[in-house]
């Protein structure tokens, strides 16, 4: 193992950058001069953790190509660790903070919309506050696919999630956090398959300030999160951090059963005054159908919780790494 200037290694890093690319070949260049530029500014000690999420395109090269430059300069430490596939944001942020060891640390996406300076203006923010443990960027104007309908649905999903878990969770605060080391422990702690880093970092607790700022455009590229692919993380989020679905079946239940009893007093009523029986063919046609219906419903929201369970019982890894690399022990 080549290593240069021993004392790096006993440098406390100051902040670890924690990004996730995927597909990120255009950004991972800029994003590493941008941050590196700030860093001199700011004078700090900065470690920068990229995490390859199994790109397809020239990302890791681009990777590679930093973690050279670092190595020369000698005076920020590149990582990258590189998945075998893509196993998705929260799974790049999971290896990110085990491999970060800034004594603050920093989520920040590969793709320029959330800018290095604001990071280090989050820092020193959270430095100026001991007594708090991190600072959440919120969107002041949020740009997102789909506009307002998105956010429409984003808005609603939050305050159901927020009142249903009983936990607050924030609901324009991104990823985009700094924060103490002892948080990015508490979050490695929480082992689980499906992660959820909002519902996670509510969990957790810890004290936050919220820091307002206006993402950017996107340097390069196009994001990967389509509406299906939003819905699909949302109801994942909402099944790991509230069982209020289950309960769906209870209520469903108790309001059918007290449908029947009345509907049973007008029929037994009718029967005792009239003496004849009524054909109803419809009202037993409607009553299957709809009694078919909220089974099958309650039946599927059991399932998706049963099939989570399967995916959380098998303890696969979050991740799979297939190369890592080191600016400070370049082989
Ligand atoms: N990302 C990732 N794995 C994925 C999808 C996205 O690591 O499977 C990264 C992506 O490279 C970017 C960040 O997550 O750095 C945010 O993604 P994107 O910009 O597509 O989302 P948006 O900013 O639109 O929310
Ligand atoms: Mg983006």
């Amino acid at each position: 193992m080549v290593t240069k200037g021993n004392e790096s290694h006993h440098v406390d890093i100051d902040l670890s950058l924690i990004v996730s690319a995927f597909n990120e070949e255009g950004n991972v260049e800029p994003f590493y001069h941008e941050a590196v530029r700030c860093a001199r500014i700011h004078n700090s000690n900065l470690e920068i953790v990229f995490v390859d999420d199994g790109s397809t395109d020239n990302t890791y090269s681009k990777l590679k190509e930093a973690v050279r430059i670092a190595s020369e300069q000698n005076d920020i430490r590149v990582k990258v660790i590189s998945f075998s596939r893509n196993f998705g944001k929260e799974s790049a942020m999971y290896a990110g903070l085990q491999n970060a060891t800034g004594q603050y640390q920093c989520l920040i996406d590969a793709d320029l919309q959330q800018p290095p300076e604001t990071a280090f203006q989050m820092l020193d923010l959270l430095k100026q506050n001991p007594d708090y443990d991190c600072v959440a960027a919120f969107q002041e104007s949020r740009k997102e696919q789909g506009g307002s309908l998105t956010s429409w649905f984003s808005h609603k999903f939050y305050s159901m999630l927020s009142k249903s878990s009983g936990m607050p969770v924030i609901s324009d605060a991104s990823d985009f956090r700094v924060f103490k080391a002892e948080v990015g422990s508490a979050l490695l702690s929480m082992k689980e398959y499906y992660r959820f880093s909002k519902g996670m970092f509510a969990w957790i607790g810890f004290r936050t300030l919220p820091f307002p700022y206006t993402p950017r455009e996107r340097l390069s590229g196009t994001t990967t999160w389509s509406f299906k692919k939003l819905c699909r993380y949302a109801i994942d989020g909402l099944l790991s951090f509230t069982s209020f679905p289950l309960r769906i079946a209870t209520y469903l239940g108790l309001l059918v059963s007290l449908a029947a009893f009345l509907y049973m007093m007008v029929v037994l009523f009718q029967r005792l005054v009239f003496g004849a029986d009524i054909p109803g063919y419809t009202t037993i046609v409607i009553l299957i159908l709809f009694l078919g219906g909220v089974q099958l419903l309650v039946l599927g929201i059991i399932g998706e919780y049963l099939a989570r369970m399967y995916a959380e019982e098998k303890r696969r890894p979050i991740y799979i790494v297939r190369k890592k690399l080191d600016s400070e022990c370049l082989d």
